[in-house]
């Protein structure tokens, strides 16, 4: 399925087969990819590319919706189940979509949103500068205690009420730690503001029972479905009744046109395939390697953010351990063995983003090749190996041999 790739044209087909080479053969450790499964890839890969489908299952403005209604309820029915959802809105593109779907129901342009500022782990869709959220919304930004690198809540309440926000982010893309919906909720009650959960990195841990879930506690709850779900790429929004219309209005004609309805096919795929027990069991071995990388990374000498991680990847921070090293040049250095992983900010950073004085690792990717905790641990030998010693080419053939051998033995659309 994968490598049968119709020939449109020479330049085309090797481009992607060189892709579909290249994640065979390197691992990836960037905390927010994974690989669909076969099933998703044909969904996404279906007629329904071709289908227009504005509107919801039953009460579309085209015709010829028949099957395209039954596959969107069947994702939403999913999403439902998996998320113990009231209303489930499965059209959004992307995580940054469902976002700006999830504002534009919940705020007028001028109003205040409070989020977490990049450099502590934010995501751009929370109002960082240069986005359209930062135009449209005044964005004020909490941040993390640079000395844990955990939240404090006492100081986001602070932070909440000297801000006064109407809306508050929850949900991060770098935080290595549970993130406390409850405690966010009643920060945003205490300041009269709506709470929307930004799970796009939690979604697989939250479907799998293995982080706590803010469905029913924030007021509306985004995601995307390609990180730690393997449901390809795209967005969802979760809500209670109370909040349907509203964000069903502002998904489509709000912020989108017609859904990508081979992408929804994907989300029904994929969604179906979290709601089996092995899910679960995934999702549990995901966290469980990460921990045994943290761990392995610490008896190496290496610090990490709030010293290890309760999710599905771990933040390493060179400042005071590898004081000359950024994550700019671990990042190319560990690329060029086969170790793909992104470089971080870290909290307090003082280097610019696209220097940066660490690298995020997440097993997500790992694990569904099949990795345990052991095989995991070898490859953070190989991390730290190259991290000693970036520049040293006997230290690079000995990881590139390693992530050979791990690769061969974990494969991935054999
Ligand atoms: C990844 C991510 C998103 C969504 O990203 P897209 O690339 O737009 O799907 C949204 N919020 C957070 C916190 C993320 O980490």
């Amino acid at each position: 399925m994968v490598t049968d790739l119709t020939p449109v044209d020479d330049e085309l087909t090797a481009a992607l087969a060189g892709e579909c080479d290249r994640q065979r053969e390197t691992l990836s450790l960037i905390a927010s990819e994974n690989y669909a499964s076969d099933a998703v890839l044909a969904a996404q890969g279906s007629v329904l590319t071709n289908k227009y489908a504005e509107g919801s299952p039953g009460d579309r403005y085209y015709a010829g919706c028949a099957y395209a209604d039954e596959v969107e309820q069947l994702a939403i029915d999913r999403a439902r189940a998996l998320f113990d959802a009231e209303h489930a809105n499965v059209q959004p593109h992307s995580g940054t979509s469902a976002n700006l779907a999830a504002y534009q129901a919940l705020l007028e342009p001028g109003d205040t949103i409070l989020s977490l500022s990049l450099s502590h782990g934010g995501h751009l869709s929370h109002g960082q500068p240069y986005t359209m959220v930062d135009d449209v919304y005044d964005v004020a930004h909490y941040g993390v205690d640079v000395e844990t690198g955990r939240l404090d809540h006492e100081r986001v309440r602070e932070r909440a009420e000297a801000v006064d926000p109407d809306l508050l982010v929850s949900g991060y893309s770098a935080y290595p730690r549970q993130v406390d919906f409850e405690g966010m909720q009643a920060i945003a009650e205490a300041v009269d503001a709506v709470h929307v959960a930004d799970i796009a990195h939690l979604t697989g841990l939250v479907a799998a029972g293995e982080h706590p879930s803010p469905v029913g506690v924030a007021d509306v709850v985004t995601g995307s479905t390609h990180k730690t779900i393997r449901a390809g790429r795209g967005g969802m929004i979760l809500c209670g009744e109370a909040y349907a219309d509203v964000i069903d209005r502002a998904v489509m004609p709000g912020t989108q046109g017609g859904p990508l309805m081979h992408n929804i096919a994907g989300k029904a795929a994929g969604f179906g395939e979290a709601l089996e027990p092995e899910f679960d069991a995934d999702a549990a071995q995901t966290i469980e390697n990460a921990r045994a990388l943290a761990a392995r990374l610490a008896d190496r000498g290496f610090d990490l953010v709030s010293g290890g991680t309760d999710v599905h990847f771990a933040l390493v921070d060179f400042r005071e351990t590898h004081p000359e090293l950024t994550g700019a040049v671990a990042e190319t250095a560990l690329e060029d063995v086969g170790i793909v992983l992104n470089k971080s900010t870290v909290p307090g950073e003082e280097r610019s983003s696209t220097v940066t004085s660490g690298i995020r690792i997440g097993t997500p990717a790992i694990t569904t090749r099949g990795f345990d905790a052991a095989a995991t641990r070898r490859l953070a030998d190989a991390i730290a190996d190259v991290c000693d010693a970036p520049d040293d080419d006997g230290v690079r053939e000995q990881a590139r041999e390693t992530v050979a051998d791990l690769a061969e033995a974990h494969p991935i659309y054999a």
